[in-house]
């Protein structure tokens, strides 16, 4: 037994900011410290620790408390262990029966590592067959209509960004289907007849995107992932884009990367280089959900960053998680966004 005395004296001897912050990289925000939470995968920071109330609270997963719950859930210990834990870091004597010892540190079996189930993504191999039976966005009438409609040069998005066309006639894999009033659709009935490729942090083609060139009965799905497939962590991209994630960017790169939102504002960012010049910006498109720690870490250090999103309220909201994950470290300018 640890005598009540110690279990009050130990939360107090600590401050849960310290303790916390070797484990969890925390940025003051107001009265209280944010950071990404360290029990559930986290992309944008919803943990706080309130040096105030001495407490931490995951708004994501939900876990809280105080030094002592941190120590059991972090290491993994008994609230005895713990608490035996936390002594020993401050020298608090323990006295059971007349008897004071000091406690040697609890050292606990490294907790194993939870690792996510990787997400679900398009098998390749149907993916490949897809991209093999996709003409050039070139080559379909509605596909260009659509482009041209848009302000978009069917040539240079076809060449600088890979988008394809996804043909009527073809019978598409089973997740290349969209919601429609009975049942499931295939792309190419409902419409959704552009194929853009996406990527993943490593700048890898993962999946697709399937964006509707005709007008839609229902105007609620104007872009689709494939379904049943996870869409974390995938991005648009344009070739220096893609060579930036990949960890290569080529001499061309300015050392700028332009994040905007959806895909018809990624395609007239991504072919409207000047041709005068010889630095490209890299360019990034991003959806709800795509953007994640991961792609951030793999932006270099010092790169500017200019973020154009909508200047609606989920256009502000991604312009703030990309923000958040990059500021301090990268050169991150939100600019005025297009609109929706
Ligand atoms: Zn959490």
């Amino acid at each position: 037994m640890i005598p009540q005395d110690v279990i009050d004296r130990v939360p107090a001897a600590h401050d849960v900011v310290d303790v916390i912050g070797r484990a969890v990289a925390l940025k003051r925000a107001g009265s209280s410290w944010k950071g990404c939470c360290p029990f559930h995968e986290d992309s944008t920071p919803s943990f706080d620790v309130n040096p105030e109330r001495q407490t931490f609270k995951c708004f994501g997963c939900g876990k809280g408390g105080d030094v002592v719950t941190w120590t059991m859930e972090r290491e993994s210990l008994s609230f005895r262990d713990a608490v035996r834990s936390l002594a020993a870091d401050k020298g608090v004597v323990i006295e059971v029966d007349g008897v004071a010892s000091l406690p040697a540190r609890v050292v606990a079996a490294p907790a194993p590592r939870r690792s996510a189930p990787p997400p679900v993504r398009p098998p390749e191999s149907e993916l490949a067959a897809l991209w093999a039976a996709c003409p050039l966005a070139t080559e379909d009438s509605d596909v260009c209509a659509w482009l041209v409609s848009r302000g978009l040069d069917p040539e240079s998005v076809a060449s600088e960004v890979g988008v394809r066309a996804i043909p009527t006639g073809i019978r598409l894999p089973a997740w290349a289907r969209g919601p429609g009033e009975r049942g499931s659709i295939a792309w190419n009935v409902s419409g959704h007849r552009c194929a853009f490729p996406t990527y993943d942090a490593t700048g890898r083609n993962v999946s697709v995107r399937a964006r509707a060139v005709v007008p839609l009965a229902d105007h609620q799905h104007k872009s689709l992932a494939p379904a049943g497939c996870a869409v974390k962590g995938l991005v648009l991209a344009d070739v220096v884009g893609r060579q930036v994630l990949a960890g290569t960017p080529p001499d061309a790169w300015s050392g700028v990367v332009t994040v905007v939102e959806g895909e018809p504002d990624f395609l007239s960012w991504s072919t409207n280089r000047s041709t005068g010049g010889t630095l490209f910006a890299a360019v990034l498109g991003i959806t709800s959900g795509a953007w994640t720690r991961e792609v951030a870490d793999r932006i270099p250090d010092a790169t500017t960053v200019a973020i154009r999103t909508h200047a609606d309220a989920a256009g502000q909201r991604y312009a703030a998680e990309v923000y958040a994950t990059l500021s301090g470290r990268c050169d991150v300018r939100v600019l005025p966004g297009s609109h929706p």
